[in-house]
Formats: structure tokens, C-alpha cells, sequence
């Protein structure tokens, strides 16, 4: 093996080398095949190797790859933000556009504490966020983002956002049941808000299903539209990281569409270019955007490759390629099948203790015992041995973290590219059967379980 100074993400592990990828497999230089159940980090929403998207950043290639924002606009960049003001619920009509989810959550954070300045109330600058969640890596999204492990080296750097309580039925934290609970957890949003002062806080941040942080955690219905109130009676804006969810991954063009709410700021990443290149957005309504016009006529951010042609050309190759293949509307139906042969998983091994999920966003949680739920301790690391094992046996799945502050949970996403097919799913899942099956016997034998 030649010498690397490819810094990669744990410098004591192997990682394969790809060679190429086509629809839901991706290959190694070996030529040992991968399913990709996972789309990489919930990426790849389109599979691997489309011609028309490779084609269509070639023509973009041909005729210019960068021009700086500052001093030109192109056509690419001006059809994806008319074709997301398209897709786009409500009066979220304006994009952004930048290359990371990250990015995009960060330049939320920033419109948000901007629009109530052009408003004339500069006070408002906190985010208000949940302990279950991510946001991204960067400084500001980190301070929005619950994710103990990825915060805790940066503590003193961050702002300390998050705040509320998840709405993660499968372990409340008020240990109430729906809808009896009658969605204390959204409540929780007005009493947080009440104590911080809502002349202090500009906007409350949420993925509409959990993802990293939570393996596809679905609220409650009732819980957005309770938010979306509590939001407008203090003078909050709601943003959206949809991130991970959206541009059709779970099955709606945007999964907040579910629950009919409207946003003001919606981030989006990963699936708009489905990978085909570093792109991300922050969509804006028309009423955040008017004071702006009307005031300082300038978003006080952005990046030197904002909007740049070649990656606008892959994003708009992307949604074109999805509308044509009808790949959101397919992600219901495929969604429901994958979740009902999870089931019949949870059903058989007792180391699942929830499935769950919409569209092709699905999360699998693990438990040492599924009477009281109890999480397997941490040292026992099952995420890391279920994702190790599915490798070893061709198939991705993404690790994710489950359960609470104080009561870490082992969990992993299973998203695979929304043009997967039927007998692709089967096979998925006999190949995850196979790794859970493995797991749960070894955990057995050393008495985890
Ligand atoms: N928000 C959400 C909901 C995410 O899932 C992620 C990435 N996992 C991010 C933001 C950050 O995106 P990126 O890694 O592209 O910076």
C-alpha cells in the first residue's frame, strides 16, 4: 500500500478506494460491490453514475465553470433558484446559494439575525434550537446543533442555542404517551422562549425528522403547526433544515410539506446536487427578503464558489433528472415497503427496538432490552459494529446517534438512493437481516444481550 497524507476521517482505520458508481452500487478498485443504503450521508439521492447529470456539467464545463457572484450571475444558478422557488412551499421564493449544508444553516442563522435588524430590533440574535439535532460543523451551525460529540472540544466557542426537547416519541423525555402528552414537547418552545425573552431570540432551528442525530425520529402530528404558532406569537422566525430531508427524500419535496407549515427560512444541502457537486442553498419567504430589499439590499455572507456555474448546472441537471423520473412521488410507495420489511426485522430480532422514518429517510435503533428500552452501553459500540459488519458484507448504512443527553442510543440510517428499485430493496434487506442477525448472536455469546 503506497504511503498517504490524505488526512481521512479516523487516521487508524482502512477505507476502500472507490473506482465507480453506478445507480444504488458503488465499486471498489478491488471490485468488491457495495449497496449504497445509505447514499453515501444521505447524499446520493439520485444513485450513482447518471449520465444526463455528467453530461450536463460537461456542457456547463464547456462554456464556464466559475464566475465570481460579486461580478456575474449565470444561467444555471437563475434556473435552479426559479426551479426551487418552484418546488418550494409557501412564500419561500429566494435561494442562496452556497456548498455545504453547513453553509446553509449558518447563513440562516445570519439572515434571521439580519432581518430583524433591517425590522429595527437588533436585539434579537439568539437561535433557539433542540438537544436532539445537527446542524452542521462550522461555528455557528455547531451552536445551533445538539450533537454532544461534535461539540464538546468547542464548547467555549459556541453559543449555547439548543435549548428544547425532542419530539422523539419512542423515548419521551416527559415519559408521556400521544397525544395524551398534548405535545408538551412543542409547549416546551413557548416556556424556553418565555425565559430567554423573545426580544433576545430571532429564530427557532429544527430538522423536520431528525436525521444524524436521531436515525429519522418523525413527530408527532400537530407538532409543527404547534410550533409554527408559538413561533408566530413571539415574533420568531421558523427555519427548516432540510438538509437531510429534503429535495424529495422523504417522499414530499420537502418533508415540512407533511404537515402543511410554512417556514420562513428553509437549508438545504446534500440531495439538491444529489452529490454531483459541493452545493447547498438557504431558501428565503418573500417576507424576510422584503425588509432586506427595502433596507441594506445585501445578505451579509457568502463564499467565493456561491453559486458558481458548475455546481448550479449539476443541481439543476439533478431536480430536472427527478421531475423526469418522478423519483419523489416513487419515494412514498418505496419508503413504506422498506419501512414494513423493518418491521418484520424488529419484529424477529429484539436487539431493534424502533423503526422508523418517512419516504427513503428510514432509522433503525438498537436496544439491549425491548421492554425498557435500555441503550447498550457505549464501549459495547453496536452502531460501529453494525456499520463495520454491513461493510464487510457490501452494504452502507449511515451511523447515527439515538437516544438522549445522559442515555446515548446505538442507531443507523438507511437511505438509499430514491431510484433504488423493489428487488433492490430485497436485497438490502436480506443483507441487513444477515448483519443484524450476526450482531445480535455475537453480543449474545459476550453477554451484552
Ligand atoms: N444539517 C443537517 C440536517 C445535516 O444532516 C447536515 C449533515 N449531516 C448538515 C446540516 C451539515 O451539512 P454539511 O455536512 O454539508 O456541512
Amino acid at each position: 500500500m503506497q504511503r498517504s497524507y490524505l488526512i481521512k476521517p479516523f487516521l487508524d482505520e482502512e477505507y476502500p478506494q472507490a473506482e465507480y458508481g453506478k445507480g444504488i452500487y458503488l465499486y471498489d478498485v478491488d471490485g468488491k460491490e457495495y449497496i449504497d443504503g445509505s447514499s453515501g450521508a444521505v447524499t446520493a439521492s439520485i444513485g450513482h453514475g447518471v449520465m444526463e447529470i455528467a453530461e450536463a456539467m460537461k456542457a456547463q464545463g464547456e462554456k464556464v465553470s466559475f464566475v465570481y457572484r460579486s461580478q456575474f450571475t449565470s444561467e444555471p444558478a437563475e434556473k435552479l433558484a426559479m426551479k426551487l422557488k418552484e418546488w418550494a412551499p409557501g412564500d419561500i421564493n429566494w435561494s442562496f446559494f452556497v456548498n455545504s449544508g453547513s453553509e446553509a444553516t449558518e447563513t440562516a442563522l445570519k439572515v434571521a439575525i439580519q432581518y430583524w435588524q433591517e425590522k429595527g430590533r437588533p436585539s434579537k440574535t439568539k437561535v433557539l434550537s433542540r438537544w436532539m439535532s445537527y446542524h452542521g460543523i462550522t461555528l455557528g451551525a455547531l451552536s445551533m446543533s445538539g450533537h454532544i460529540g461534535r461539540r464538546e472540544r468547542f464548547v467555549p466557542l459556541l453559543e449555547d442555542f439548543p435549548s428544547v426537547e425532542p419530539p422523539y416519541c419512542y423515548r419521551c423525555p416527559f415519559h408521556q404517551t400521544y397525544p395524551e402528552c398534548q405535545l408538551l414537547c412543542a409547549k416546551e418552545l413557548d416556556r424556553a422562549i418565555r425565559r430567554v425573552g423573545s426580544d433576545q431570540v430571532a429564530a427557532f432551528i429544527a430538522e423536520p425528522i431528525i436525521g444524524a442525530s436521531g436515525a429519522a425520529v418523525v413527530p408527532p402530528d400537530g407538532y409543527y403547526q404547534e410550533i409554527r404558532a408559538i413561533c408566530d406569537h413571539h415574533d420568531i422566525l421558523f427555519i427548516a433544515d432540510e438538509v437531510m430531508t429534503g429535495i424529495g427524500r422523504c417522499g414530499k419535496k420537502f418533508a415540512i410539506d407533511y404537515w402543511d407549515v410554512i417556514p420562513d427560512i428553509i437549508a438545504l444541502g446534500k440531495g439538491l446536487s444529489a452529490g454531483y457537486a459541493p452545493l447547498a442553498a438557504t431558501m428565503i419567504s418573500d417576507k424576510i427578503m422584503e425588509p432586506i430589499f427595502y433596507g441594506s439590499k445585501v445578505i451579509m455572507s457568502g463564499h467565493t464558489y456561491s453559486a458558481n456555474p458548475q455546481s448550479t448546472a449539476a443541481g439543476l441537471a439533478v431536480l430536472n433528472y427527478m421531475e423526469q423520473n418522478k423519483l419523489v412521488e416513487g419515494a412514498i410507495k418505496k419508503g413504506e415497503y422498506l419501512l414494513d420489511a423493518l418491521r418484520i426485522l424488529q419484529q424477529n430480532y429484539p436487539i431493534i427496538g424502533d423503526v422508523r422514518g418517512k419516504g427513503l429517510l428510514t432509522g433503525v435503533e438498537f436496544v439491549s432490552n425491548i421492554f425498557n428500552k435500555l441503550p447498550f452501553s457505549s464501549e459495547v459500540n453496536v452502531t460501529k459494529k453494525v456499520v463495520t459488519k454491513a461493510m464487510e458484507k457490501g452494504l452502507l448504512v449511515y451511523p447515527a446517534v439515538a437516544g438522549m443527553e445522559g442515555m446515548a442510543g446505538d442507531a443507523v440510517i438507511i437511505a438509499p438512493p430514491l431510484s433504488i428499485k423493489g428487488e433492490e430493496i430485497d436485497r438490502l434487506i436480506s443483507v441487513f437481516e444477515q448483519v443484524v442477525k450476526e450482531i445480535q448472536d455475537e453480543l449474545q455469546v459476550l453477554g451484552y444481550f
